[in-house]
């Protein structure tokens, strides 16, 4: 087995019985992806979601439904770092032992029970975090941003070597629908700093990595394993005060305009989710260095990038208010991104650095290169001096009290049953 083989949970044909999962946008049979959610029976455990509900996984394993996955059945509650762990053997057997049971019409009698609508489902963060990572692989959004300071030359020398990142924050990491709060903080002036509310609050539209099996202290991953320690993406939104990172950033990076917040979308897309929606890491234009040998796999090459429709959509609260629906402020896509996941994970562990369960790595901020594409609104604005109109009359050029972000992902592909990540979303209290 690969990242990228395909298989009968692949079968665009297979038909389930839970109502209204055939043809669902984002969760039918064939993503199945993982999540920690809770509901007036019990507390937080392991749910699947499939159509609009959440299939308990906890209960089914302690109801002896799933009888070859057992082991898991401990490991199954609370947080979900050590189903991650198991590895990508585990989260197979899993998969297709839920892909039968969901899509063979037998079991439904046996099985009904399990399913929690999910507007009765609350949805928390899957893992403990222990730590969190952020990168900055959207070369589009590297260059956009570059060229507001530089712009005869937006890339640093190192840019192309080297994926770029910096030690997040993961004890504020929130699951979507967490209300993001305007943080204060020192902002330049003519007069010299001053404290006071952020005034440039934006968003950035990013790919979260989920780490399952973790690597020991002094021993890094290769580029050729480093698929196998990947448990799942999700949707981030790496929330930034623009004007408190323009001041602090020098010379150690992003501090307090990163860490008051940043949200993930509730469920785990697996790799064996995504597998039919792989494509080739975009081919490097003529004259960009080859990646060095300890990032450079020809598996990894072929197949190692994902092929992911990112939209992003805004609302006002004047727009909800007058029944108006929410404005999109960008449309792009995953394979933008200059590394693939298996070269951000094999660097981060290259030095001998130990990735564990649970740890979250985001890819940085997704851009396209046409206008449109923009995963920020530091560059649809560029940099402020553009506002952007939107439906109703409104300007934006950075996020107001009452506007909602909300981001999505689709792996669409012809022949092959769409995959959805499920919805990002934050609103500026
Ligand atoms: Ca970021």
């Amino acid at each position: 087995m690969t990242f990228w083989t395909l298989d009968e949970t692949h079968d665009p044909e297979a038909r389930c019985w839970v109502e209204g999962a055939d043809g669902h946008a984002e969760f039918p049979v064939q993503n199945l992806p993982l999540g920690l959610f809770s509901d007036c029976i019990g507390g937080p455990r392991a749910g699947v979601a499939i159509g609009d509900f959440v299939f308990d996984l906890a209960a089914a394993l302690q109801a002896g439904l799933l009888p070859d996955l057992a082991p898991l059945a401990d490991v199954a509650h609370e947080q979900l770092n050590e189903l991650l762990a198991a590895g990508p053997e585990m989260r197979r057997a899993w998969r297709r032992a839920l892909f039968a049971l969901l899509t063979d019409a037998a079991a439904e009698a046996r099985c009904a029970h399990f399913l929690v609508p999910m507007a009765r489902a609350e949805m928390h963060v899957p893992c403990q975090i222990g730590d969190y990572t952020d990168f900055y692989a959207g070369i589009h959004h590297a260059m956009n941003i570059g060229r507001l300071f530089r712009p005869d030359a937006p890339l640093l020398p190192n840019y192309k070597h080297v994926p770029i990142g910096y030690h997040g924050r993961a004890s504020s990491v929130r699951v979507s629908g967490a209300e993001v709060h305007r943080p204060s903080g020192q902002l330049a002036g003519p007069d010299g700093p001053r404290f006071a509310p952020c005034e440039r609050l934006d968003y950035e539209l990013e790919l979260g990595i989920w780490v399952g099996a973790g690597n020991a202290l002094g021993e890094p991953v290769s580029i050729a394993d480093a698929h196998e320690h990947i448990a799942g993406y999700c949707l981030l939104n790496d929330w930034s005060a623009r004007d408190i990172q323009a001041w602090e950033y020098q010379p150690l990076g992003p501090f307090l305009a990163k860490n008051f917040l940043t949200t993930v979308s509730p469920w785990i897309i697996t790799p064996e989710a995504l597998a039919p929606f792989r494509v080739a890491q975009c081919v490097r234009p003529e004259g960009d260095p080859a990646p060095l040998p300890y990032l450079l796999d020809g598996d990894d090459q072929a197949h190692g990038a994902l092929a992911l429709e990112l939209q992003l959509f805004l609302s006002t609260s004047a727009m909800r208010e007058a029944g108006m629906p929410e404005h999109r402020l960008s449309a792009g896509d995953a394979r933008h991104l200059y590394w693939t996941p298996a070269q951000m994970l094999a660097h981060h562990a290259s030095g001998g650095c130990n990735l564990q369960p649970g740890d979250l790595l985001g890819t940085g901020t997704i851009s396209g290169p046409a206008r449109g594409e923009e995963g920020s609104l530091m560059e649809i604005s560029l940099g402020g001096k553009q506002p952007i109109a939107l439906p109703g009359g409104e300007t934006r050029t950075f996020l107001l009290s009452g506007d909602r972000v909300r981001m999505q992902a689709r792996a669409v592909a012809p022949g092959r049953a769409s995959v959805g990540f499920g919805d990002c979303v934050g609103t500026v209290a």
